[in-house]
């Protein structure tokens, strides 16, 4: 059995407002060679069937030995930069579509539903009607509208998720902002691995892990940077004022007790390095899919059959409590 933990669609009830130029920033431009261009604020943005074509999907998860998905919007459908009314309508908008196709087929889809951030009152009401729904994820973003994920305002939401027994998955947003990252993909590359280590820190640095012990976080891309440069972190830990942080164990023994991670890393050196780091027991597998940047190679680099029974789906199907 295989479960593929992290993957994205794109909802149908996106594609319509699109069409009726009724999402702000969002445009979809006819092609010469046939079919439409998709951009968010002018940063083009994938826009092949398969990510709204429920058939494809499935067809591509058969070809490639996927039973089951988690699927989650893609991430540039967060809506934090709308305001916070509109912004709830839309999420609701798009948890219900994914509710939906996991209702058509409940053996091969989970919900991984989004949460109106920029509003945490209403993002608490709508984590309880997913929770209501029966939902075990919800995705939201690194930083919500530039804010940092320890800020006070968002604790409620992860009391909320806490209580629930709803694990977050995080998800990079990258922007154009950065002069370093706008050249050989690095926007993708070097930004996304930033965005994810940057905010499990703020999450450790604020202490919100040892007020909620039992919230657990997805990080994807195998982590990120985080993996590689945690120990950084307890070294500032170890020498910088202890005031200037507010947890109170040393970061690196939060990634045992707080966070899973998906083995998207493309070669057998960083998945080993993600093992020593976080052990056997918290990694899943997870493409990605339909993104390009995807990794079905993941299976292949277990060297024992119990460590890929265990990507594959023994540990994923404990943080989605199947
Ligand atoms: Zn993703």
């Amino acid at each position: 059995m295989v479960l593929d933990i992290h993957a994205h669609i794109l909802p149908h009830a996106f594609l319509d407002l699109a069409h009726k130029g009724e999402l702000p920033g969002v445009t979809l431009t006819p092609r010469l060679q046939g079919g439409e261009a998709l951009a968010f604020h002018g940063l083009p943005h994938p826009f092949t069937p398969v990510f709204f074509d429920m058939d494809m999907q499935l067809a591509e998860m058969d070809a490639h030995g996927i039973d089951i998905q988690a699927i989650s919007v893609a991430p540039r459908l967060f809506c934090y930069d709308v305001p916070a009314d509109r912004a709830t309508q839309l999420c609701r908008c798009w948890n219900d579509e994914i509710l939906q196709r996991c209702k058509a087929y409940p053996s091969r889809f989970l919900p991984v539903c989004g949460l109106p951030m920029q509003d945490p009152a209403a993002a608490v009401e709508e984590l309880l009607r997913l929770h209501r729904e029966n939902v075990k994820m919800l995705q939201i973003g690194t930083t919500v509208n530039g804010l940092c994920l320890d800020e006070e305002r968002f604790y409620p939401v992860y009391e909320a998720a806490s209580a629930c027994g709803m694990a977050l998955l995080l998800h990079p947003l990258i922007g154009n902002a950065d002069p370093q990252t706008k050249r050989y993909h690095l926007s993708n590359v070097a930004g996304n691995p930033y965005q994810t280590m940057a905010a499990a820190g703020n999450l450790i640095g604020c202490g919100i892990l040892d007020r909620l012990p039992s919230l657990q976080f997805l990080l994807v891309h195998g982590g990120g940077a985080l993996p590689y440069q945690i120990y950084r972190m307890d070294h500032a830990y170890a020498v910088r004022p202890r005031h200037t942080f507010r947890c109170q164990r040393q970061p690196s023994s939060y990634l045992r007790t707080n966070f899973w991670f998906d083995a998207l890393v493309f070669d057998r050196a960083p998945l080993s390095l993600l093992r020593s780091v976080v052990g056997d027991d918290r990694i899943c597998f997870g493409t990605d899919a339909p993104y390009d940047m995807t990794d079905y190679g993941q299976l292949e680099r277990c060297e024992s059959e119990a460590l890929r029974r265990k990507i594959a789906y023994e540990n994923g199907s404990i943080l989605m409590g199947l």
